[in-house]
């Protein structure tokens, strides 16, 4: 790899995406970013154009007859500002005319402007060493990642086919959360098994989408090894964060496929339900309002297990957002950003918010630990309230019965 090539760290297909936008502009009434800043540098044709002019003046065919231009400081900065203020949401990408998939080609972009140094950004640059230090991108004490919301009466056996990942944003962040998902498979009757605190550590989707890529490795083969010294043959999590790396980037990083299988909580429960493994009896007479999460719905696909168990709740009216499903509209939690641009993430979850409040919605359901610690951030100081609850939390204390 050349050193000052930009295009370095892009596939064959993503340099073919650089040169295709057509600057049409379709995707500009999705971008949430361009929508709250309205900022048209931070549009998604523009950092494209950006990027693509990069490239032209270093590596072009002008640059190799004429030489390389050296980039202006200022403009690199800009732009790296510009690619790490998006959550990578993924929005653009999916109504994008020529399919350019912005959700994998942003983070690459990111990878590269770390790479000159210039990224990441404020908070992001810690990272990598409270990960080291703690397992967490939090800075948190390894030692409370599980005590202070783990529920009495839980058994988490030593070895088992089953076995749940809390992850870093739920264990720390969303504990109504995590404590649902727990209660929920532990009243299924399946024996599970979790790691211990210590070895429970990030699963690297704040690195990966950061562009800090060097403790990728070390990460996925440490939890994967973990993993399968404990016979698992299935992996639950309801992070789509972690979902995605998982099924996505760890089998890269770990050198060959992932010998488990890997399943958002929604998947795993919806199934349950199926299969008459979980009995919901008690009703509740509520209209409710579902987020899709973008890594969750664009990310991976799972748009009709929540449905589905939510469905499953007697009385439940299930009511959705103008854009839903692979349409979702990211709520501001997305791409390590909030923690940085915590005004733009307000912003978005504000809206998120006020629609569900317009649709006379009694209750929003999410199933994201950083769209619940968002959207609950997002509701301080701001006039419209809602009940918020995890789709987990919910079935856990309201309806479920063993
Ligand atoms: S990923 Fe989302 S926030 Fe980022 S440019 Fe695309 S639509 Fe905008
Ligand atoms: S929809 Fe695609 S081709 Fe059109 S401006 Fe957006 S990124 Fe470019």
């Amino acid at each position: 790899m050349s050193d000052d090539k930009f295009s370095a760290y892009l596939s064959p297909q993503q340099l073919i995406e650089i040169d295709a936008c057509t600057r049409c502009g379709e995707c500009l009434q999705f971008c949430p970013i361009q929508d709250v800043t309205g900022r048209p540098s931070i549009s998604p044709p523009e950092k494209i154009r950006v990027f693509r002019e990069f490239i032209r003046a270093t590596e072009g065919l002008k640059a190799s007859l004429f030489g390389s231009k050296v980039i202006d400081k200022q403009l690199l900065e800009d732009f790296t500002k510009a690619v790490f203020e998006c959550t990578t949401c993924g929005a653009c990408g999916q109504h994008c005319t020529v399919g350019i998939f912005t959700q994998r080609l942003w983070p690459v972009l990111r990878k590269e402007m770390v790479r000159r140094g210039i990224g990441p950004i404020g908070e992001q640059a810690k990272m990598p060493d409270a990960i080291a230090t703690h397992g967490n991108p939090y800075n948190k004490p390894a030692s409370e990642r599980f005590y202070p919301w783990m529920p009495e009466g839980i058994e988490i056996v030593e070895r088992a086919h089953l076995a749940y990942y809390a992850g870093c944003t739920g264990a720390y962040s969303a504990q109504p959360m995590v404590r649902g998902d727990v209660m929920v498979l532990s009243a299924l009757g399946e024996p599970f098994t979790m790691l211990s605190a210590k070895e429970e550590v990030c699963c690297g989707f704040p690195l990966f989408i950061s562009g800090q890529h060097d403790m990728l490795g070390g990460l996925v083969k440490r939890l994967v090894d973990a993993y399968l010294a404990k016979g698992v043959k299935t992996l639950i999590c309801s992070c789509p964060c972690c979902l995605n790396i998982m099924t996505k980037d760890w089998p890269i990083y770990y050198g060959k496929p992932i010998p488990f299988n890997i399943r958002h909580i929604t998947q795993h429960v919806a199934e349950a339900i199926k299969a008459g493994s979980l009995r919901l009896s008690e009703g509740l007479q509520e209209r409710i309002i579902y987020h899709d999460p973008c890594y969750l719905s664009r990310g991976v696909g799972v748009i009709e297990e929540p449905r589905f168990i939510l469905r499953s709740i007697p009385g439940i009216k299930l009511i959705e957002f103008q854009r839903y499903g692979k349409e979702s509209r990211c709520c501001g939690a997305g791409g390590a950003a909030r923690k940085v641009f915590q005004e733009n993430a307000n912003a978005m979850g504000r809206q998120t918010i006020d629609e569900a409040v317009k649709k006379q919605a009694d209750r929003l359901i999410l199933s994201c630990p950083a769209c619940y610690a968002q959207v609950n951030e997002a509701m301080k100081g701001h006039p419209n309230k809602i009940v918020i609850t995890d789709i987990m939390e919910l079935l856990s204390y309201r309806i479920m019965v063993k």
